[in-house]
């Protein structure tokens, strides 16, 4: 921590460097350290959780904001940011020291931000739910979905204003949505901050409201959208969709939507993590004969040869037949649990040939059987004496 460096630095580019700038010189360095470029160099992972650290803050204009005016203080909760300056809080985005002294002093507590009502505001973001079939969320997929969100409204492209008019600066608080006032208290003479009771805090009224959306500069959509869910994906893991939350307020960026999966539990498959987890019944002959069988996997049928002598409940490993992880290259395996079945409804002819069949077998072929019963015996001797 003590030897961070600026964020700029570490991507070189200069400050002024625009979002596809940033972007490109990511992905450069990220090639350039990426582990299975370097494997086992330390130095080259370290470098590569910097550049990764270092591109997350500047690609999120929020955030690149923040870092900007506060540096690592501003986008870092642990880095200590003063608390009562309300420096993390979100949508913040402009402070002055009449706001601060206002919020440290005025019985306000944290809940009053000091923020200017006509900068940026971030939209709201959206969590959803989605549910999948196991191969779905597997092997990824397509899905449709409706968000409900706010859009900025196409009318008064977001103004809140009608066609010909424009929103007019509060008179009563300058634009600044709150007032002072000065009280007398046990403490003495202080400031107090308080939202302003013409305009409610937004700094703007509006004369003649814009129809489409009421003067909320804001409409509520239900937008379609086809999404890529991302393989790998697992029941209760959420993924997001950048910018598709509540429009942003004056200018502000977009919210994002965020959708959280439930997969349905599936009759073949379990999974465990990245691993897949399935059952196959075979018959008592292809158990003691051994056999070819047939094992369903992700990507299709596989053969699979059980071997002579194979007990019920023995488990199989087919390598790298599991989910594919869903941040980098790979895959789990499947395991594969064989359960003899044992046969029923058996006619008196059966039942004799399998009669006159285990007469010819001895305590060679029943290895556990054998051992079983020598360890009961030595019990009972225990016992007896
Ligand atoms: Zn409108
Ligand atoms: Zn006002």
């Amino acid at each position: 921590m003590a030897e961070k460096r600026d964020y700029y630095e570490v991507l070189g580019v200069p400050k002024t460097a625009s979002d596809d700038e940033i972007k490109k010189a990511y992905r450069k360095l990220a090639k350039k350290y990426h582990p299975d470029m370097n494997p086992g160099d330390k130095e080259a992972e370290a470098k590569f959780k910097e550049v990764g650290e270092a591109y997350e803050i500047l690609s999120d204009r929020e955030k690149r904001a923040r870092y900007d005016q506060f540096g690592f203080a501003g986008v870092d909760p642990s880095y200590g940011a003063g608390a009562g300056a309300g420096g993390y809080a979100s949508g913040f985005d402009d402070i002055d020291l009449g706001d601060l002294f206002g919020s440290f002093f005025g019985g306000f507590g944290g809940s009053t931000r000091a923020r200017n009502p006509n900068g940026p505001i971030r939209g709201r973001d959206i969590n959803m739910n989605m549910t999948l079939a196991f191969e779905e969320a597997a092997l990824g997929c397509k899905k449709d979905i409706v968000i409900p969100h706010l859009e900025t409204c196409e009318s008064c492209h977001g103004s809140g204003a009608a066609a010909g008019s424009n929103p007019e600066t509060c008179p009563t608080c300058g634009g600044s949505g709150t007032i002072r006032t000065t009280e007398r208290t046990m403490l003495g003479t202080m400031q107090v901050q308080k939202t302003c009771p013409r305009c409610g805090g937004k700094g703007k009224i509006i004369g003649s409201p814009c129809a489409g959306c009421g003067g909320q500069g804001r409409v509520r959509k239900q937008k379609k959208l086809t999404v890529t869910v991302p393989a790998g994906i697992n029941d209760g893991q959420t993924f997001t969709l950048r910018g598709q939350g509540d429009a942003g307020q004056n200018g502000g960026p977009a919210g994002d939507a965020n959708i959280t999966v439930t997969v349905r539990p599936d009759p073949t498959y379990e999974r465990d993590g990245y691993d897949i987890w399935c059952d196959i019944p075979v018959t008592f002959s292809q158990a003691a004969l051994g056999d070819e069988i047939t094992v369903p996997t992700l990507e299709g049928k596989v053969k699979y040869n059980v071997p002579e002598g194979t007990q019920s409940g023995t488990v199989f490993r087919l390598k790298g037949r599991g989910v594919p992880y869903i941040n980098g290259r790979g895959k789990g395996d499947q395991f594969v649990r064989v359960n003899v079945e044992v046969p029923k409804s058996l006619n008196a002819k059966q039942k004799q040939a399998l009669r006159d069949f285990e007469g010819t077998l001895g305590a060679k072929n029943y290895e556990k059987r054998k051992g079983f019963f020598e360890r009961i015996k030595e019990s009972m001797k225990g016992e007896d004496a």
